[in-house]
């Protein structure tokens, strides 16, 4: 019969590889708990409402990316594209906004149906992080410092660049808008075709526009920065003075936006040029607005998200990955009733006396040279062999498994984990 294979754009993650997502992922849990940050868990699945209201109608995400589907009430429900509004939703519900301040992350798949291809998958993983009820720029400052620690941590700040622009608020933005079209509907038939669609529904997305063209009647177009009001602007100019103060390095990129319609004010993004075409690896901004569009109380809120998958990827290709993965420090092998028995009884002390090493039992019987093999490709240090003439004398037999280690030697039973403990780790 043929084989079910996964869904296309969405991988499975081998245990080859999870130990450098553990990795990474521990490294970002550490720094954002140095930041005194919380965790917080929400559904996979949530009202495509939600979405459509948060994100934007007339948005990538929405128009063509979203998995949508009926359930069995005939609810419309999606999975989610990304985490912001189910924070904003679940905050808001269990009563977490207001009058109060949060700094929150989460962990999880995203969905979208895109073109598969490096670093973009039609299933992703995200690392989220949203703060609420934070208005001044100190808090769009913490986020970057907080960002640029956890490069400095993994390695690749070297290859990262930070871009950052304000796309002010909603007035300046309205007042950009018009500009932007005015000067745009004079080259009505160079503009891609998403861009001419675009032009009506949704002007500011036409500046993340890829193709050429278009990228070409940018350079002479209005720029957002001319546009922003004393507000927009000392919020800006906070941020950017706070980022000099600690050294940060940015660029002022003034045709940054983002691609969600929530974002006001800061907006920000951090490169690689390691990564091919999929180069952005972590991209956040502010979003004063959400929570009272999505029917809370106004609350200040700002925050990113990163790709895990490009992290990942970068991290290999930079050649930054922790040492090599062992599945076990201590390997066990055993022959026999009576002395599969021991070594489950020797792994358990093992265990209790050594917790920071990897102790793993062989299983299922085998010659003792296919056990040795098995204790070979484990990465073990050693193996601790028990067969029934050793077993009989109250020995077990410790092998060294890598050179340098020495000869292999008979313990009593009752020195054994001492013996280990003393001696190699
Ligand atoms: P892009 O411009 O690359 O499409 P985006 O603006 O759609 O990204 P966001 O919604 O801001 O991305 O998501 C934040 C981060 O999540 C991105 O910077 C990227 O690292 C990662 N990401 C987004 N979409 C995908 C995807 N389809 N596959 C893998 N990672 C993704
Ligand atoms: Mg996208």
């Amino acid at each position: 019969m043929a084989r079910i294979q996964s869904i296309r754009g969405m991988n499975d993650i081998l245990p080859t590889e999870t130990p450098l997502w553990q990795y990474l992922e521990a490294r970002v849990r550490d720094v954002l708990s140095r930041y005194g940050y919380s965790e917080i868990r929400f559904p996979i699945v949530e009202h495509t409402e939600l979405f459509k209201r948060s994100i934007g109608e007339v948005t990538d995400i929405v128009e063509k990316e979203m998995y949508t589907f009926e359930d069995r009430n005939s609810d419309s429900l999606t999975l989610r594209p990304e985490g912001t509004a189910s924070c904003v939703r679940a905050c808001d519900q269990n009563g977490l906004l207001h009058n109060q301040i949060q700094r929150l992350w989460y962990t999880g798949p995203m969905f979208r149906h895109e073109r598969p291809q490096k670093g973009r998958l039609r299933q992703f993983h995200q690392i989220g992080v949203e703060t609420f009820g934070m208005l001044g720029p100190d808090i769009d400052a913490e986020l970057i410092l907080l960002t640029a620690r956890l490069w400095r941590d993994l390695g690749i700040s070297d290859a990262l660049t930070l871009e950052l622009n304000s796309i002010g608020n909603a007035e300046s933005r309205a007042n950009y808008r018009q500009a932007l079209v005015n000067y745009l509907s004079g080259f009505m038939d160079e503009l891609d075709e998403d861009s001419k669609r675009r032009l009506n529904s949704n002007p500011l997305r036409i500046l993340d526009s890829k193709d050429p063209k278009t990228r070409a009647l940018l350079a002479d177009a209005p720029v957002l920065s001319d546009y922003l009001d004393d507000v927009s602007k000392q919020h800006f100019d906070g941020l950017c003075a706070r980022l000099d103060a600690v050294g940060i390095p940015y660029r002022l990129n003034p045709q940054l936006v983002r691609g969600l319609d929530y974002y006001g004010l800061t907006v920000f993004e951090w490169t690689t040029d390691k990564l091919g075409a999929q180069g952005t690896v972590c991209a956040g901004g502010r979003y004063d607005g959400l929570v009272e569009q999505l029917g809370g109380k106004p609350t200040p809120a700002v925050g990113f998200a990163m790709g895990i998958e490009r992290l990942v990827l970068m991290l290999e290709t930079l050649q930054v990955t922790p040492k090599e993965h062992t599945q076990a420090d201590i390997f066990i092998v055993s022959m026999g009733e009576q002395a599969d028995i021991a070594a489950l009884k020797i792994g358990e002390q093992l265990r209790n006396t050594l917790p920071a090493q990897k102790v793993v039992i062989n299983c299922g019987g085998g010659s003792f040279k296919s056990q040795f093999k098995k204790a070979d490709k484990s990465g073990a240090s050693i193996a601790v062999v028990l067969g029934e003439d050793e077993l009989q004398r109250g020995e077990a037999a410790v092998k060294p498994l890598r050179a340098g280690q020495g000869e292999q030697q008979f313990v009593a039973l009752t020195e054994l984990v001492n013996h280990i403990s003393k001696n190699y780790f």
